[in-house]
């Protein structure tokens, strides 16, 4: 069985202090819920405090990226060592975000995702297709070059500390979702594609999130799907009665 995993991507949002107002609030809403992982995802400055904040707790604390290297000259990076350090637990790569604004290429996301996993960091490697793609039919290859590129040179002993987050970039932000049958259909391709990268076994125990506009009226619909580990919520994570929701509709039947 694999343990549902619902991660809150707070983006480019929240100071320290509001990002402790709302971890606190998570943490006294969430304490009692069993069955699902859960994660936050602060912006860098926020991390450390995010962290201490959530000390003795089961809520994860996640970086929104990292870089490959360890160290050295790259002005303005902040690699997985450091986020560990700061006391984050996961490291999500590939946003569609960094892919679209940022340059970052599917190769660049397998080294993020080698380097986070090296550091001790669980890594979210985020896949998904635009709308242009999708209306084009290339869904399913588009992501299987964002699979190729983001599992290269991952062994399967990795796949407790690896998450897939299928996001259709036309349903992030957008209030569009896809339907949990289009998601499914995906879902359950990538993990084909994860038997044949990594071996059954790793394939059946990968969790692999939905997101893309995912709030707490459509929640359960796309949970419910039988390849639908959880969720990565951008906006819908800004509330903490909103994303309470969502973790508790991730609750296994
Ligand atoms: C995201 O940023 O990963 C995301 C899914 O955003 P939203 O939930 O706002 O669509």
């Amino acid at each position: 069985m694999r343990t549902p995993f619902v991660v809150g991507n707070w983006k480019l949002h929240k100071t320290i202090a509001e990002s402790l107002a709302l971890v606190t609030e998570l943490k006294n809403q969430l304490g009692a819920v069993k069955g699902v992982a859960v994660g936050v995802a602060p912006v860098f400055t926020a991390l450390h405090a995010v962290a201490k904040r959530l000390e003795g707790s089961p809520i994860a604390t996640c970086a929104q990226d990292c870089h490959w290297e360890a160290s050295g000259a790259w002005t303005g990076e902040v690699s997985a060592g450091h986020i560990a350090d700061a006391g984050g637990t996961w490291a999500i790569v590939g946003h569609s975000e960094r892919r679209q604004f940022f340059g970052d290429t599917s190769e660049g996301v397998g080294k993020k995702a080698r380097a986070a996993l090296a550091a001790g960091l669980g890594a979210i490697v985020c896949v998904g297709e635009s709308l242009a793609e999708r209306d084009g039919g290339r869904t399913l290859a588009v992501v299987d070059e964002q699979l190729a590129g983001g599992l290269s040179g991952i062994a399967a002993a990795s796949a407790p500390r690896l998450v897939i987050a299928y996001e259709p970039v036309w349903a992030i932000g957008t209030g569009r979702t896809a339907t949990p049958a289009q998601a499914q259909e995906v879902h359950a391709h990538i993990r084909a594609r994860l038997a044949e990268h990594l071996g059954a076994d790793a394939a059946g125990a990968i969790r692999i999130q939905y997101g893309g506009s995912v709030k707490p009226s459509n929640a359960e619909a796309l949970l419910g799907e039988p390849d639908i580990d959880g969720a990565l919520v951008g906006g819908a994570s800004l509330e903490a009665s909103d994303f309470v929701a969502i973790v508790k509709a991730a609750r296994p039947g």
